[in-house]
């Protein structure tokens, strides 16, 4: 059972390792025996082989074993940690991207065991699956006469295209064949469905007649991209929705986001209603970037094409579960999201709450100040767009131990110095955030 770090510790006295509890005599230990009965017993199990480890090691004493693994054990069965995002990436993508409002959290617990996701109990017969959030979005979209959820943005697309251009051409502007992260690329997804790609275009400039050329017989749709995470600036020139919606075949519309209306915090963001007006016959867009809501794709728009991917052999692979059901109907119908909240934040607000924030922990003793930042959406949106918001400023060792505190904080590093940036962070969340520093304050040594 020796690990590598028992021979770096200081030698355990002779007698230690004989002393330590039994694993048996622990996990009898009737909080010990609580937690496996609420986490599971392996959980329990993994946490008193932890600290018997350190107690062989030397590293604690034998006696309050029970009283350390106690200290220890997670809030959940989960590995998945709670994390306060203090980057100032309003949907950072390895945070998770969008947090769920609390009327979405309650409706996933509400939903979370068994449910009528597909039955009709006025008459217990089945009904269709997931109905009354597609209800509530196309209450939310009239423009749109039917909906349809997948698992995100890309299975929207590759069901649009398997549904509507599988052996066909998709035509499609050069300058919006875009790779939207990790490796991801638009064209390489479209063509892995057996669907062509009709380029049209160059990178900085289409024009009408460049797309008026490509559509023919073969043309399953013409795809419109929004370039959601990138700008091109100068000699350019792209063609609106409603002029391709003048060629005769259908126009699918990724605009990415996930803005169901028009917001004038970011003018150049396109949105589902604006776009279906204008004149797409489909909208795909991402339910977990700047709807904030859970992760999914969703697909808007004319019937006939919505009835078409969603009786597609491949959308009962693409399906959502229940749970995303009840998460984006609540985002959709419920209150202001977590990511509207700070989209729309106050500068004046934040400065106050960096202020006070920094005044608290500078009266416990730490270096910090407030500071004037720059937010960014993220998540692969609104490129170029700023944010103006505040932060606490810390001595840069804070971001590693700030990872490690309880509950995790995520915050940035910019010039020297760790920014706790509050644009993302909950206002009812900045004493949290204090009692996350203070904690970390108290760690031994700077390092992690
Ligand atoms: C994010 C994005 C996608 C992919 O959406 P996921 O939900 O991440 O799968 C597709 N197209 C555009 C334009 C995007 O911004």
């Amino acid at each position: 059972m020796d690990r590598d770090q028992t021979s770096t510790a200081p030698s355990p006295p002779a007698d230690a390792r004989r002393h330590v509890p039994r694993t048996d005599a622990l996990l009898a230990e009737p909080r010990l025996a609580a937690a496996a009965q609420r986490l599971g017993r392996s959980v329990v199990k993994e946490v008193v082989a932890g600290v018997q480890e350190r107690a062989r090691a030397g590293e604690v004493p034998v006696d309050g074993l029970a009283e350390l693994a106690v200290a220890a054990l997670p809030a959940t069965a989960a590995g998945l940690r709670p994390v306060l995002n203090a980057t100032g990436v309003l949907l950072h993508t390895n945070l998770g991207r969008a947090p769920l409002s609390r009327a979405a959290r309650d409706a996933v617990l509400a939903a979370s065991g068994t449910t009528d996701v597909e039955l009709d109990l006025a008459t217990g017969e089945r009904s269709r699956r997931g109905r009354s959030a597609l209800e509530a979005l196309l209450r939310q979209v009239p423009a749109a006469e039917a909906a349809h959820v997948v698992n995100n943005g890309a299975a929207a697309l590759v069901l649009a295209a398997t549904a509507l251009a599988q052996g066909r051409e998709i035509v499609v502007s050069r300058g919006e064949l875009v790779e939207i992260g990790d490796g991801f690329r638009l064209p390489d997804l479209l063509v892995s469905t057996g669907a062509r790609l009709r380029e049209v275009g160059t990178t900085n400039r289409s024009a009408p007649r460049d797309y008026a050329a490509a559509v023919g017989p073969d043309t399953g749709f013409i795809l419109k991209v929004h370039p959601s995470n990138f700008r091109i600036t100068g000699f350019t020139r792209d063609v609106p929705v409603a002029e391709l919606a003048r060629l005769g075949v259908p126009v699918v519309a990724d605009i990415g986001s996930g803005l169901l209306a028009a917001d004038p915090v970011l003018p150049d963001e396109p949105d589902a209603a604006s776009w279906l007006r204008a004149g797409a016959s489909l909208v795909t867009a991402s339910g977990d970037k700047l709807l904030g809501g859970p992760q999914c794709g969703l697909v808007l728009g004319r019937a006939d094409l919505v009835r078409r991917m969603a009786r597609h052999p491949l959308a009962r692979a693409l399906r959502v579960d229940k749970l995303t059901l009840a998460a984006l109907e609540a985002t959709v119908r419920g209150p202001e999201t977590p990511t509207w909240t700070a989209l729309h934040a106050d500068p004046a607000r934040l400065r106050d709450r960096a202020g006070r924030l920094a005044a608290e922990l500078r009266a416990h003793g730490f270096d910090s100040r407030a500071c004037d930042t720059l937010a960014v959406v993220g998540g692969g949106g609104a490129p170029g767009v700023t944010l103006p918001s505040a932060a606490v400023s810390l001595p840069v060792a804070y971001a590693a131990l700030l990872r490690q505190a309880d509950p995790a904080v995520m915050a940035r590093v910019e010039d020297g110095r760790c920014l706790l940036d509050l644009r993302a962070v909950p206002e009812e969340a900045d004493e949290e955030l204090a009692v996350a520093v203070r904690r970390a304050g108290v760690l031994p040594g700077t390092g992690d």
